[in-house]
């Protein structure tokens, strides 16, 4: 079954200057249990995607159109109260920085109370039970919930934003960027609780990162963004194994470790597209390598390849192997 279904989301930011086109036609969907990964580099639009699901988008970014189902629930037609109790009831969002957004003068284990008495009509002393077995879930010592943030390391810190999303055993958990800015073994523990709690509560996970290695080792499915667009969507075998667009042949490259069959490099020179226009051509075409005059007409639809959960932008799809096989360094 699909619990989220995402259709031709479209998110602008109002600036002082020209509009920020910041999220473009974006479609995905979640099933029920698979751990999905929205990937892409700074500035591609994906913190702005999580923000317009729950409905948390700064006071200048607006949903120009698209539709947000989850669980058979369209979430843009919901006020936002509605929208709250959802989002700790049946979502759980770990927000990007999340362990630096702490409040720094009560202690953790009083901030995932006070998280469950508003949505959980409990005594205080079964939330304080609920607190030291959530800070035990997450790898924590119960014994230190009257600890407060700087009592802790970045990654503890990082538990503790875990632990307060899990609270309400929700069926989804998005989490943006919950390892940047942890060392790497840490990342590790940290990704590996994730999903070690995740599968014990059978939830569904949206795994937002730059780091397209962390998405092939723990997801299932995949969209990568450029510019707001998605730029190819499907299995991650499919997608990091066999790229069929240019952009993730160039992404995949700066990450070695992830085992490839023959893709040649393709470095990404260049800077990121203008977001104040309207994506009228294809956002990757200033520096993509194989760039043709249909890519400076129209930014291109996602195709579905044939016979296989993949779907690619890109105005040559059908030559992407040979584009794989004599990938060249562009001009610069
Ligand atoms: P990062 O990996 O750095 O977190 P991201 O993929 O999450 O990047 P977003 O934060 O969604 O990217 O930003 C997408 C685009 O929208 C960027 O160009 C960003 O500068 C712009 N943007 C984000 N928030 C606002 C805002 N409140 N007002 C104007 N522009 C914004
Ligand atoms: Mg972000």
């Amino acid at each position: 079954m699909t619990l989220l279904q995402v259709e031709d989301l479209k998110v602008t930011y109002e600036t002082d200057d020209e509009p920020v086109h910041a999220v473009n036609d974006v479609s995905f969907a979640i099933e029920e249990g698979i751990n999905y990964g929205l990937a892409g580099e700074s500035g591609s639009g994906k913190s702005t995607v999580a923000e317009a699901l729950l409905g948390l988008l700064p006071g200048n970014g607006t949903v120009e159109h698209g539709t947000i189902e989850f669980d058979g629930t369209d979430l843009t037609s919901l006020s936002n109260g509605e929208l709250r109790d959802i989002l700790w009831e049946d979502i759980a969002y770990i927000p990007q920085s999340a362990m630096d957004s702490l409040d720094p003068v009560m202690p953790t284990g009083d901030q995932i109370a006070q998280a469950i008495h508003t949505h959980r009509n409990v005594t205080d002393a079964k939330a304080q039970d609920r607190v030291r077995e959530l800070f035990e879930i997450v790898g924590l010592d119960p014994d230190r919930t009257d600890d407060y943030p700087h009592e802790f390391s970045g990654g503890m810190r990082q538990r503790v934003t875990i632990a307060m999303a899990l609270a309400l055993e929700p069926d989804l958990i998005i989490a943006d960027e919950p390892t940047t800015g942890l060392d790497v073994i840490v990342q590790d523990k940290i990704i590996d609780k994730i999903l070690e709690i995740q599968e014990r509560m059978d939830s569904s996970l949206l795994l937002i990162t730059h780091e397209i290695g962390v998405i092939a080792e723990t997801c299932d499915e995949l969209s990568i963004l450029y510019g707001g667009k998605v730029m190819e969507q499907g299995s991650v075998e499919n997608v990091l194994v066999d790229p069929t667009n240019p952009y993730t042949m160039g992404l995949k490259n700066s990450f070695p470790e992830i085992e490839t069959d023959d893709v040649d490099p393709v470095s990404i020179p260049g800077s990121p597209p203008n977001l104040n226009q309207e994506p009228n051509a294809c956002v990757f075409r200033d520096r993509c390598p194989f760039e043709t005059d249909a890519c400076r007409e129209s930014h291109p639809d996602p195709v579905d390849l044939p016979n296989r959960n993949h779907r690619s932008a890109c105005h040559r799809v059908k030559e992407a192997a040979q584009m794989r096989r004599t990938a060249t360094e562009p001009e610069t």
